[in-house]
């Protein structure tokens, strides 16, 4: 694959309108549409090649869990008529091929600095510019800077004693060798079982000698009933894609096409009920949670859906005591990302699977020969770390960024990230954050939430270029307020019941605060565009230095 051709330097300074950093969906179509608009603009990417997320994570049983029809951009009507997915559900190399594949098609390569490390970003006042270093020390300096740094990139490994101990491989799902691994007749360990761990224990049960999983939050799982793509059902989206991606952003709340349901699961009687989750179940994937409207919102509703889950996993798994470890008691159905698999609980079946309830037997520390439990030593040849990421703050919070009067975005978000529509930070001019948090971001088919951050952020840089305006930055009241609506609305369903990555609970010392915007995609595209109908209403916009007006402009303009 090729480099960019006009990487950043190892020394020196380079100037742009524009710094993107990361270069995933979002820091790609970012580049690409301010391109368009005539910005001179740049990404850097830490990674060795575009992708982000299907760069990274390439642990067997990749994919994603929206259907590929759907998880895939929408704003060129060619290249959505042109690309073809072979899957119902895309695995992770056919995702990073489709990547790799725009950004030769839109020829972004040549303003991408791969293997660039973005460490520190500084807002200089007096220049009213971002001054960006990287782990080699080149200086970027840009008018603005976006951070397209990913929701779930920041991979986390917990620290437990004696890690430095062991003498096996040592693996994270979200760092995966390029290679690949070869677990053949391997005794392998599985810590986690968590989105990633679910997709892969499955595969690597497949391939090792011996597998053990160690589970501390037994979590709900839908099968995904995956299926070779057929040219009725690929036709189907691609007659009407314009429209229906329309519908997507426009009339749903998690930007993806499900069979919805008008009726609540008491207008239903418990026969009825029990025949509709057995029909998506048999059909599979995350449409299972759209079989009654109130399934998030109401606790009751939320149990039949639930028991319904834990019956199915009490049918699979052979034996009762694995079956009763694997069933989630301590979260409502889907108040964590609902996972999606292909024969997970069946893995359990096999000879070579044991499952550790780390609940009942902590892991204490690693050894030289694998880990040591309350109870037990076990010894691996490898150890697969699936213990997921820190959520939407960890990748912006590697990195230094400090804004106006050098106050860090660190701590101004010690007691959970503080935001106006997920979109920027009081304190910090002219910086975006691509699904920040506070917008819809995880909880949404991300590439639809990506696309319409991007559309908003490029209008409102085009807005200020044509009007002269320095800079913009929320003000403190609609922060505030914003905040405030972020997590009431979230309180209005069951989501913060579950200790989840949403709420920062996987991490040791992260505050607790709902970080996703529950209102609703639609709800939230219409909130933001009528925010900049009404000339960036929350926002201060200041004259352009250059200018030298001096004076604020407001939302009037
Ligand atoms: C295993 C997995 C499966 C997923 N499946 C789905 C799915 O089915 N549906 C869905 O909607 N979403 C899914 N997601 C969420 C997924 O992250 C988004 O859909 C989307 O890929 C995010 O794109 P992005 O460009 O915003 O971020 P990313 O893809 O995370 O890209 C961010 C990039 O920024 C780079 N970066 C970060 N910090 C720096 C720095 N300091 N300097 C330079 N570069 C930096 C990173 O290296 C990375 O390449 C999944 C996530 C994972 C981990």
């Amino acid at each position: 694959m090729t480099k960019a051709a006009n990487g950043v330097q190892a020394a020196g300074e380079r100037r742009f309108d524009v710094v993107i950093v990361g270069a995933g969906f979002s820091g790609l179509y970012m580049l690409h549409k301010l391109r368009g608009l005539g910005f001179s603009v740049h990404a850097c990417e830490a990674g060795s090649d575009v992708g982000g997320t299907w760069f990274w994570n390439r642990y067997p049983g990749a994919r994603c869990d929206v259907e590929s029809m759907q998880y895939s951009y929408s704003f060129d009507e060619a290249l959505q008529q042109d690309w073809h997915w072979s899957e119902r559900f895309a695995t992770q190399p056919e995702i990073l091929s489709y990547i790799n594949h725009v950004a030769d098609r839109f020829d972004l390569r040549r303003d991408i600095s791969l293997d660039t490390r973005i460490e520190t970003a500084a807002y200089d006042e007096a220049a009213a510019e971002w001054v960006l270093t990287t782990q080699e020390g080149t200086r970027i300096v840009a008018r603005f800077c976006i951070m397209a740094t990913g929701c779930l990139s920041a991979a986390r490994i917990p620290d437990f004693p004696g890690m430095a101990d062991y003498r096996g491989r040592i693996f994270h799902t979200g760092h995966w060798p390029h290679e690949g691994v070869d677990f053949g007749g391997l005794s392998v360990g599985v810590i986690g079982t968590g989105s990633s761990a679910i997709q892969a224990i499955p595969p690597v049960a497949a391939q090792a000698g011996h597998l053990t999983v160690f589970q501390r939050t037994p979590n709900f799982s839908v099968p995904a009933r995956n299926w070779a793509m057929t040219e009725a059902y690929e036709q189907s989206w691609k007659r009407d894609y314009a429209a229906l991606r329309r519908r997507a952003r426009e009339e749903t709340r998690s930007g993806t096409i499900y069979e919805f349901s008008d009726k609540g699961a008491f207008a239903v009687d418990a026969e009825t009920r029990r025949r509709e989750y057995e029909r998506r179940w048999q059909a599979g994937g995350a449409n299972f949670m759209h079989a009654y409207n109130d399934i998030l919102i109401d606790k009751a509703a939320n149990d039949t859906a639930a028991d319904f889950v834990r019956g199915k996993i009490r049918e699979t798994v052979a034996n009762p005591q694995t079956a009763e470890a694997l069933l989630p008691h301590d979260h409502p159905l889907g108040a964590k990302r609902i996972c999606v698999d292909t024969d997970y609980y069946e893995t359990f079946n096999r000879d070579n699977v044991t499952l550790v309830d780390v609940r009942r037997e902590p892991i204490e520390r690693l050894t030289p020969a694998g880990l040591r439990t309350g109870e037990r030593d076990y010894a691996f040849d490898a150890v697969v770390f699936a213990t997921g990421f820190d959520a939407m703050t960890g990748a912006l919070d590697a990195i230094a960024i400090s804004g106006r009067g050098g106050a860090t975005l660190k701590e101004a978000w010690s007691a959970g990230p503080r935001t106006y529509l997920g979109l920027m930070s009081a304190g910090f001019p002219n910086l975006f954050t691509v699904t920040g948090p506070g917008s819809p971001s995880v909880l949404s088919n991300v590439i639809v939430s990506i696309e319409q951050h991007v559309d908003w952020i490029a209008d409102c840089l085009a807005h200020l270029r044509k009007h002269g305006i320095g800079t913009i930055e929320p003000e403190q009241t609609a922060q505030d307020d914003w905040v405030a609506h972020v997590n009431e609305v979230a309180h209005r369903t069951l989501y913060p019941q579950a200790n989840s990555w949403y709420m920062g609970a996987n991490v040791p010392g992260k505050t607790r605060i709902f970080m996703p915007y529950i209102g609703g995609v639609n709800v939230y595209r219409q909130l933001c565009a009528e925010v900049a109908a009404e000339g960036y209403r929350g926002f201060r916009l200041v004259g352009a230095p250059a200018l030298q007006t001096g004076q604020e402009r407001h939302a009037a303009l």
